[in-house]
Parts: structure tokens; C-alpha cells; sequence
């Protein structure tokens, strides 16, 4: 039972993680969205919340955490 829910956290920990990889991120100043480049792309890089422009998020931390979470998992 406990062996079956941490695979599916790593599993879905490396689905993230590739996700997070493979695409570029994009985040309102006001930290109301953070959505991948084709969605932003959609909203012409405004925030759909707030409307100010969305800047190209720096995810290489993110990824960092994901790969050391992985690490504790397996
Ligand atoms: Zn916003």
C-alpha cells in the first residue's frame, strides 16, 4: 500500500520534472499565474489576472528541487 503511493509520487514527480525541462515558463510579477510558453503565447504574455506583462520564469531552482525530491523517493 505505502510502496504503491510513493511510486505514483515518483511517477508524477517525473512527469513534473520532465515537464518542467522541457518547456519554458512564464509568471506574472504578481505572482498570480505561472503558465508554459504556448499558454502564454494564448494571452499574448499578459497576465489574464491582473493584465500586466508575464516574464520568462527561471524554473533551473525548480528543477533542482524536483531531481533532489526524486533522489529521497527512490
Ligand atoms: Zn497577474
Amino acid at each position: 500500500m505505502l510502496d504503491k503511493i510513493k511510486r505514483e509520487k515518483v511517477f508524477k514527480l517525473k512527469e513534473r520534472l520532465s515537464r518542467e525541462e522541457t518547456n519554458q515558463f512564464y509568471m506574472c510579477r504578481n505572482a498570480c499565474v505561472r503558465m508554459d510558453f504556448e499558454k502564454a503565447t494564448e494571452y499574448d504574455y499578459h497576465c489574464p489576472e491582473c493584465h500586466e506583462i508575464m516574464h520568462m520564469q527561471d524554473n533551473t531552482k525548480t528543477i533542482a528541487f524536483l531531481k533532489e525530491k526524486l533522489v529521497t523517493l527512490e
